[in-house]
């Protein structure tokens, strides 16, 4: 027997359409190419979503059809967000990190009908529109007076087209298993996969990533993600936002410490989010200048490990709490968050600190395990480690295209799990802590050394900027790890410091081998470093 319930799809349209009733007066903030600083609200931001949305009809694209972005995080773009979604079609967000060659590729892989464009990108366009397949019309997200002479077939202006309707679209309603977006990884390993998310599936995790012990987001916070919105949908916020009704500060392309630190000051930022790279810079900004951070209470931090200095700088210099937060392209990308629980208040604070420093408990919706290379479970222990498999419904069933692998792997009871390519333990409390991607595990005499607690601890020295631990091949102990440093400008330390500053920090089997300097430490298009780069530039280092 069913419930007898209205029976309403999840639709990424309910977002927009209930933020602009609710909290239609809710500012939008962005700091555009044109380079001052950009006001909206909820509703009027639902007109001109519904404006683009009969755009859209006008240049032919139909429901199912690819719409392309390359952008910044700004107002045009969180429009595009859900005029393409919303209408049915699916927004397809590029990474401009990612070599021309590379967008090429998804380009064509995706079949991308539109091209929308900061004009940043502009030459980015220019050099691959001649070669793509599918795209029909290119549009520069730009005030029609800015608009750039460019050789570009059939280039649009985005506010041309909004200026031609009028905001009465009517938000269809469909399946709620029908495609919404898609994200492609970054391919570091092979061509980047893409990964299409459902309107349920990017529902469900709006839910789930607003509640408290998640993201935690509510109507009274301001939230600026720095986190790139062609970056898995800049984690969920543009929805989780419009969700709750929260203040949005988008930062458009201005990443430097100076710009966002003007902005957190000056629209009272509250909340803010990013990965670990960007705050680096940001930190030292504010140290160099005594500037405060005051406004900012919290941030959630991910994509790859946050360094414990950067916790204690956060918390221990500004007073600001760290979320460190774990997921993945393929889970929307949430998959875990540390909070303490109510028993772990009680805990002195050294440990409390230790606690936080992982990546934390799956929040309800994804399912985890850890298992050995049999594919058994391996102990909740928090020390012992085995590879991270999830599952969930906002986690990839397979990837886009004809050419989409299937990448899931049963259990025992025909149970299909996605397997995270990440290497972790869990504690008996649920806290999950990653030690390493599966590829970049440093395998010494049989047992696992690993990168991220390498690196952590050389990121504690006061002279290091940045830090990669890799491995380096070993006739007697197949692998030994070697530390790639990034000295902080003006300090000094020498390699017989760093290796005597492991010392009681890690096992002695674990200490590096052996200190390079660098000037520079490859970072990939979503801000993690590039350890396969570093790997094979330092492949034929001879340890002492
Ligand atoms: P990519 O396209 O580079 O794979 P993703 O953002 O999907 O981009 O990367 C997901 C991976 O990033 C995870 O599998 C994990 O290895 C790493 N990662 C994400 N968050 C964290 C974190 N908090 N700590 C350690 N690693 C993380």
């Amino acid at each position: 027997m069913n419930g007898q319930m209205m029976s309403a799809p999840l639709l990424i349209s309910s977002l927009i359409t209930h933020a602009a009733r609710h909290s239609g007066d809710v500012p939008i903030v962005s700091r555009r190419i044109e380079g001052d600083i950009h006001r909206t609200t909820y509703s009027q931001l639902h007109d001109r979503a519904r404006q683009m949305a009969h755009a859209l009809g006008g240049l032919g694209v139909q429901a199912g059809q690819r719409v392309a972005t390359l952008a910044w995080n700004g107002y045009r773009h969180l429009e595009l967000y859900f005029a393409v979604s919303g209408s049915g079609a699916v927004l397809h967000t590029l990474n401009p990190r990612l070599h021309p060659d590379q967008l090429l590729y998804i380009l064509d892989h995706a079949e991308d009908q539109v091209l929308f464009f900061d004009l940043t990108f502009l030459p980015l366009v220019e050099a691959v529109a001649g070669r793509c397949k599918t795209v029909r019309h290119f549009v520069a997200m730009i005030d029609k007076d800015k608009m750039p002479a460019s050789k570009l077939p059939n280039l649009l202006c985005y506010e041309d087209l909004i200026a031609a309707q009028k905001p009465d679209f009517v938000w269809p309603t469909f399946d709620e298993n029908t495609a919404s977006s898609l994200c492609y990884t970054s391919g570091t390993t092979g061509n980047p996969k893409g990964v299409l998310y459902s309107h349920r599936s990017t529902m469900l995790h709006t839910y789930a990533s607003v509640m408290p012990d998640a993201i935690g987001i509510s109507s009274r916070d301001c939230v600026l993600p720095v986190v790139p919105m062609f970056h898995v949908n800049a984690w969920g916020l543009p929805y989780s936002c419009a969700m709750v009704g929260a203040k949005l500060v988008l930062p458009g392309p201005a990443l430097d410490g100076k710009s966002l630190h003007e902005l957190i000051a000056t629209e009272q930022v509250s909340f803010a989010a990013g990965v670990p790279t960007i705050w680096l810079g940001m930190l030292q900004y504010v140290e160099q200048n005594s500037l405060s951070l005051a406004p900012l209470q919290r941030t959630i931090i991910g994509g790859s490990a946050v360094p414990p200095s950067m916790m204690r700088s956060f918390e221990d210099g500004y007073g600001i709490e760290v979320i460190h937060a774990w997921g993945m392209t393929e889970m929307s990308p949430l998959g875990t968050v540390c909070r303490l629980r109510q028993k772990h208040l009680a805990d002195p604070l050294d440990v409390q600190h230790a606690r936080l420093e992982k990546q934390g408990k799956a929040v309800f919706g994804v399912d985890m395990r850890i298992v050995d290379p049999q594919g058994a479970d391996v102990a909740w222990d928090g020390k012992s480690q085995g590879d991270l498999l999830v599952r969930g419904p906002w986690v990839v069933q397979s990837y886009f295209g004809p050419d989409g692998a299937q990448p899931l792997v049963s259990d025992e009871t025909g149970a299909q799990w996605f397997p995270t390519g990440d290497v972790a333990t869990i504690d008996a409390d649920g806290y999950m802590q990653i030690t390493d991607r599966s590829k970049d595990v440093i395998k010494s005499g049989g047992e696992w050394i690993g990168s991220i607690d390498l690196e952590n601890v050389a990121m504690a020295h006061p002279a290091v900027a940045m830090a990669a631990a890799i491995a380096i091949p070993h006739p007697k102990w197949d692998e030994r790890p070697l530390l790639v440093v990034v000295r902080k400008p003006g300090t000094e330390v020498t390699r017989e410091e760093l290796i005597e500053h492991y010392k009681g920090k890690v096992a002695s089997w674990w200490v590096p081998d052996d200190v390079v300097f660098v000037d520079a430490i490859p970072i990939g298009a979503t801000g993690k470093m590039l350890k396969n780069k570093l790997r094979e530039q330092f492949k034929d280092h001879r340890l002492p």
